[in-house]
């Protein structure tokens, strides 16, 4: 068997979870298997990194920002293969260039395109664990690009894909998926299995176990996951395609996500073409918009609102300024005292009232909600940050999530 395992940063963050790792590694090395791991930074390293990069420079260029990061995973690879080495097992450390893990050129947030596996095989062969940096990749100038924060499991989930491996697992500092982030909502329960696009609106809605992006790729590439704990021998949590009726709920999680800030673009103007050009301006800096609500109207203008995540409220405000007379609008206002409050469910689609029973669930809270927006399987709201907890645990206990 090949199996690829990914671990983040807290399951690599001092010397005695290395070594924890490592002889999880060589646990499965020893029966025989393939083992390709992947890392993330050790603990909070890349938060520190951006720290020194801030003192220096509070607007640093994008490039070195990237060239910065990348020494964080390759000290978790290279410490890796030491402590291997030093349990008396034959490991190799790669980082992006050596793997040839090549992505587009945006610095910060690329996306991987295509991975030589020839090294890695080649590494496997000679009998050896190959530990790759998570994260990092390279891109058409030969520059060293990131995947965007959280990126590592998604390098996991391309090197199972591109491996062809028999597993993926990705190991974190929680058991696996819960209905909701157990630390603000305390009888949140643990899913046995949970389909992708479930897995990747919660990813996507800030329950924060998994990349998305890494969830995409999985279900483009039928890569089955386990979410498990590094910490201990749990069971985790499997994400695939299909989960079987009698497992399922109606919603199988709600996500909560303090991050998001609202931005409102006031009095532009009423016709065609207004909203392609705003958005289009955005997407060319690369912000990505949420939620979008249109309110009619009035006097030949309108009113735009859409959230942002809040790394991008300040570059979003500054793009809308400086293009305010091409855009034609009155002003921009924004808030940041917003949270967006979600449940996911595969089980919506064939049952009515759903978004009703949230919403009599939120007024009996005496919640007031900002924004709406739905797709087949997810309600999202914008609540003020106030009542988020609260929200959501009153959510989250409405849909009997966490009985048994
Ligand atoms: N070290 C990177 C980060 O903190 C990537 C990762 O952990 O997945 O975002
Ligand atoms: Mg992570």
């Amino acid at each position: 068997m090949l199996i690829v395992k990914k671990f983040g940063g807290t399951s690599v963050a001092n010397k005695e979870r290395i070594f924890n790792v490592a002889k999880r590694c060589i646990r499965d090395y020893e029966k025989g298997h393939d083992v390709v791991v992947v890392l993330s930074a050790m603990g909070k390293y890349t938060d520190e990194l951006i720290d020194k990069a801030k003192d220096i420079n509070p607007n640093p260029p994008k490039r070195e920002m990237d060239m910065l990061f990348t020494i964080g995973e390759q000290m978790s690879v290279s410490l890796m293969a030491m402590a291997m080495a030093e349990l008396g097992v034959r490991a190799i450390s790669l980082n992006a260039f050596q793997v040839a893990m090549k992505t587009t050129s945006a610095y910060g947030n690329a996306r991987l395109k295509k991975i030589d596996t020839e090294r890695i095989r080649r590494e496997l062969e000679d009998r050896k664990i190959v530990i790759v940096t998570g994260f990092q990749g390279v891109n058409k100038y030969n520059d060293y690009t990131t995947l965007g924060r959280g990126g590592s499991d998604t390098t996991a989930v391309a090197l199972a894909a591109a491996l062809h491996a028999d597993a993926c697992e990705i190991y974190t500092d929680v058991d696996g998926v819960y209905t909701a982030d157990p630390r603000l909502v305390p009888t949140a329960r643990k899913l046995k299995a949970i389909t992708y696009d479930e897995m990747l609106d919660l990813a996507t809605l800030g329950a924060g176990v998994l990349h998305n992006r890494s969830v995409e790729m999985a279900k483009k590439y039928g890569v089955r996951l386990v979410v498990r704990s590094s910490l201990n021998e749990s069971e985790g949590t499997v994400v695939k395609e299909v989960v079987k009726k009698v497992e399922r709920m109606i919603i199988s999680g709600v996500a909560l996500d303090r991050n998001a800030d609202r931005i409102s673009v006031i009095g532009i103007q009423d016709v065609p073409g207004s909203a392609f050009k705003l958005f289009n301006t955005l997407a060319k800096k690369n912000i990505n918009v949420d939620i979008i609500i249109q309110s009619v109207g009035r006097e030949g203008t309108k009113d735009i609102s859409f959230t942002v995540s809040h790394e991008n409220l300040k570059e979003a405000i500054d793009v809308l300024e400086e293009y305010q007379e091409v855009l034609g609008f009155e002003r921009v206002e924004y808030n940041c005292d917003v949270a967006k409050l979600s449940i996911v469910g595969a089980g919506m689609m064939s049952n009515p009232g759903v978004a009703a029973k949230m919403f009599e669930c939120l007024y009996n809270q005496n919640v007031n909600i900002n924004m709406i927006a739905t797709s087949e399987i997810r309600i999202t709201v914008l609540v003020s940050t106030k009542d988020a907890v609260k929200a959501m645990n009153a959510v989250h206990d409405a849909f009997g999530l966490s009985e048994e």
